[in-house]
C-alpha cells in the first residue's frame, strides 16, 4: 500500500471518525453471475434548467419535463457510481465528483465505506469520460490519488482529448474549468493511468464500446458477456434523452453525434432487454429500456 499523507491524517483522525454514526447508503444491487454490481451515490448534481433545455423547443421540452416531475427552475440529477465485484477484483467505473466540485457531490467514499470498503480496497477505476464528476473523485484534497492501489484506465481517444493544451481553446467558456481540471488530475495521475481502445476487454468480463458524443472519446462497457450495460453519460438522463433522443442535448459536447449514438444504444437495449446502468439515472440508475409509440421509457429495476 503507497502511504499517503491523506492515511497518515486519517490514521490519527480515526478514532473520532469511528464514533460518529454511519449513514446507510442506499445501493442498488445485481448478481450477473459471479460478478455482482452495486451502485453507490455520489451525491447528485445541482445544474440550472438551461443545461436541459438550452436551445430545445421549449414548451416541448418543458412538457416532458413536468411529466417527469422534474420542477422547473433548477435540475438535480442523481450521480451513481458502479461498483463491480468478481473474485479479487474491486473495480469503480468513474470515480465520482472528489472534494471542491459541488457540495452535494464527493459522497462516494462514504458509500464505500457503508460497504466496509475503503478506497485502498479498489483495485481499477475505469473511466466512461474525463467530465468532473466522472473523473476529478480519483484525486483527494491532497492531491493525491484516492484510490492509492488501483489501476486507472481510460480511453485512449479521451486521455488524449484532455491532455491536449488545445481543449482548453476550442472547449468553450463554459467548459473551460472542465478541460483545465482534467489535464491536472490526469497528470496527478501519472503513471497510475492507462488506456484502452474500443473493442478491449480492459478487464475480464468487461468489454469497451465506443460511445462518442457526450465527450469525443466517451466510452461504455459491456459487463459479462453482454449481461448489462454501463452506459455512462451516452443515455444523460431518464426524461428528454428517452423521449426525444434524437434531440441534440446543450449537456453533450457533441450535440449531434451524442444524439446518433443515444438513439442506437437505446434501440438496442430495447430490443436485447438487458439492463442498462446510467450514472445520472433515477432510482439507482438501473433499469430497462421500453420503446413505446413515441420514443423510449426507463424502467427502474428497484
Ligand atoms: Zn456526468
Amino acid at each position: 500500500m503507497r502511504i499517503t499523507r491523506r492515511n497518515m491524517l486519517r490514521g490519527t483522525a480515526g478514532l473520532g471518525a469511528s464514533l460518529a454514526f454511519g449513514r446507510v447508503w442506499a445501493a442498488t444491487e445485481m448478481d450477473l453471475g459471479d460478478l455482482r454490481i452495486t451502485t453507490l451515490s455520489d451525491g447528485h448534481l445541482q445544474l440550472p434548467e438551461s443545461f436541459l433545455i438550452g436551445d430545445l423547443p421549449r414548451d416541448e421540452a418543458r412538457a416532458i419535463l413536468d411529466a417527469a416531475g422534474v420542477a422547473a427552475g433548477g435540475y438535480e440529477p442523481p450521480c451513481n457510481v458502479t461498483l463491480l465485484r468478481s473474485g479479487e477484483d474491486v473495480v469503480l467505473f468513474d470515480a465520482g465528483a472528489g472534494p471542491g466540485f459541488m457540495d452535494s457531490t464527493g459522497r462516494l467514499p462514504d458509500a464505500l465505506a457503508a460497504l466496509d470498503l475503503s478506497p485502498e480496497d479498489v483495485t481499477h477505476v475505469v473511466f466512461t469520460h474525463g467530465h468532473p464528476d466522472h473523473l476529478w473523485g480519483a484525486i483527494d484534497d491532497f492531491d493525491e490519488p484516492l484510490f492509492a492501489n488501483a489501476r486507472h484506465l481510460m480511453g485512449r481517444v479521451e486521455r488524449d482529448y484532455w491532455i491536449d493544451p488545445e481543449t482548453t481553446e476550442t472547449i468553450g467558456a463554459e467548459r473551460q474549468s472542465f478541460a483545465a481540471g482534467a489535464a491536472r488530475r490526469i497528470e496527478l495521475l501519472r503513471d497510475m493511468l492507462e488506456t484502452f481502445e474500443e473493442g478491449d476487454e480492459v478487464l475480464p468480463g468487461v468489454l469497451a464500446r465506443a460511445s462518442f458524443g457526450h465527450t469525443p472519446g466517451h466510452m461504455s462497457f459491456e459487463i459479462g458477456g453482454g449481461r448489462a450495460l454501463i452506459a455512462g453519460d451516452a443515455i444523460g438522463n431518464a426524461h428528454l434523452a428517452f423521449a426525444r433522443p434524437d434531440w441534440p442535448m446543450p449537456a453533450d459536447q457533441d450535440p449531434e453525434l451524442a444524439a446518433r449514438t443515444r438513439l442506437a444504444l437505446l434501440q438496442e437495449l430495447a430490443e436485447r432487454g438487458v439492463p442498462l446502468i446510467g450514472f445520472h439515472l433515477p432510482d439507482g440508475g438501473v433499469g430497462r429500456v421500453e420503446k413505446g409509440d413515441k420514443g423510449y421509457s426507463f424502467v427502474p429495476e428497484v
